[in-house]
């Protein structure tokens, strides 16, 4: 008979494509549950969208000539009927595409947001995934400063919430459509006078996509970057009233800002606001919010004119500061570890105390897999319970328990089920 010889690899998750275990699961639980009250006390809704859509709706909002759509992207065929596919690099495409379909901004405008997985295919380091996670918030139907400014002083509130100091704000302007125009005119000029210092995507971008040369992280190109004109003084006159608008609320919240000339946002659809929350302690990946306001896009998916302002932070970071910046969470533990042991105790005693234990709102765990008391026990200690309630068939009978305090050096006591309750949803 043919024997097996070769041991049978084992399959392993996709590489940036990361597991989220239970020992980590409670951060991200606090960070979903802060994350809602705080939606919430804004008056934002939540809103989810498939993270499959038509490769198109990418191409035509973030821009043909991006890092996303040029090299990001996770595209394929579908099978049955040929039509190209992506899965979302980002939300903001998505989620003005459900508005349209759904005519939302015919009730007003809407204060949105959304969260879970977006993907691209990046260089897999610390900071940056091929899978990750972004809260998105969009509110669309504003034209004024005051929404971004809102938006703002949301992202400052939540860092509070989150225990997060060590992270500052960049914001800036790009203007309307005629001064991005006159920019990109003179820009062009600029950069052609340079032609020779320009990397490959820069001379590539030239023509398509200027303003994204300003955005490049090649460092060779430092010096052309911070010599070229400045979008700040092309500015019309709305979009400046508009900035300096968004900068006296700003500073009316107490909120520090730098303004940034050079912050160009990663994708194409910006006008006007841009923002970035940047941290020193995450080193190169230290972006960890960025949003602004992008008039043009509703029009651009085929929608009504109308403006619209948002943001995405990106939750591995995000996480990731929380920790750097010390914020302790507590870890859901049980609050009770059933131990039983004896036929009358374990057939019938034990699942009705497990269950009473959780109507009286505690957070109990039935001991399963059998096992003498003394190895039950050292599996309620490992549980982390305070408690270890204890059934053997004496009790069973008595219908009685036998209360045991983990975490402190008190007595173990036997009481009856009334007594518990008093005792237990006390403690
Ligand atoms: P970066 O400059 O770091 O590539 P970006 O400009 O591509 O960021 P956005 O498209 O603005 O990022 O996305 C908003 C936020 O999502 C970023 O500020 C960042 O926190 C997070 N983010 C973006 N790409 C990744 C990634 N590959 N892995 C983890 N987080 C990411
Ligand atoms: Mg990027």
């Amino acid at each position: 008979m043919l024997r097996a010889t070769k041991a049978i690899q084992a399959i392993q998750a996709i590489r940036g494509m990361n597991d989220i275990l239970p020992d980590q699961i409670y951060l991200w639980e606090f960070f979903e549950q802060t994350v809602r009250e705080w939606m919430a006390a804004y008056g934002y809704r939540n809103i989810r969208m498939p993270i499959v859509e038509q490769t198109d709706l990418f191409v035509r909002s973030i821009g043909a000539v991006t890092d996303i759509v040029e090299k990001e992207m996770y595209s394929f065929l579908d099978n049955l009927n040929g039509d190209s596919l992506t899965l979302r690099p980002e939300g903001t495409a998505s989620c003005v595409r459900a508005v349209l379909e759904h005519n939302l901004l015919y009730a007003g405008p809407q204060r949105l947001y959304y969260s879970g997985p977006m993907f691209r295919h990046e260089r897999p380091q610390k900071g940056r995934y091929r899978q990750f996670h972004q809260v998105g918030v969009e509110a669309l139907g504003y034209a004024g400063p005051d929404i971004d400014a809102e938006l703002i002083v949301m992202c400052a509130e939540l860092w509070k919430k989150l225990g997060i100091s060590d992270v500052r704000l960049e914001i800036g302007t790009l203007g309307g459509a005629e001064s991005r125009a006159l920019h990109r005119a003179r820009l062009i000029r600029y950069l052609e006078r340079h032609l020779g210092k320009l990397d490959d995507d820069a001379r590539r971008r030239l023509h398509s996509n200027p303003l994204r040369i300003l955005d490049s992280k090649n460092s060779a190109m430092r010096e052309i970057i911070d010599g070229a004109p400045q979008l700040l003084d092309d500015l019309d006159e709305d979009s400046l009233a508009h900035f300096e608008k968004l900068q006296r609320i700003l500073r009316g919240q107490g909120i520090d800002f730098e303004i940034n000339p050079r912050l160009v946002r990663g994708l194409d659809y910006y006008n006007r606001t841009v923002f970035e929350w940047i941290t020193g302690k995450l080193g190169a990946q230290g972006a960890v919010c960025a949003g602004g306001r992008y008039d043009g896009l509703v029009e651009q998916i085929g929608g009504k004119a109308a403006s619209a302002c948002g943001f995405a932070m990106g939750v591995e970071r995000v996480l990731a500061l929380m920790m750097e910046c010390g914020k302790e969470i507590p870890h859901p533990l049980p609050d009770v570890y059933v131990v039983h042991q004896g036929a009358s105790a374990t057939d019938g005693f034990a699942w009705q105390t497990v269950r009473l234990l959780r109507d009286w709102g505690l957070k109990a765990v039935l001991h399963c897999g059998g096992g003498g008391f003394k190895a039950q026990m050292k599996k309620a200690d490992a549980s982390g319970a305070r408690f270890a309630v204890i059934i053997g068939d004496d009790e069973a009978q008595a219908g009685e328990i036998s209360i045991k305090p983990l975490r402190e050096a008190a007595e173990q006591v036997r009481v009856g089920l009334a007594e518990a309750a008093d005792l237990l949803k006390r403690a």
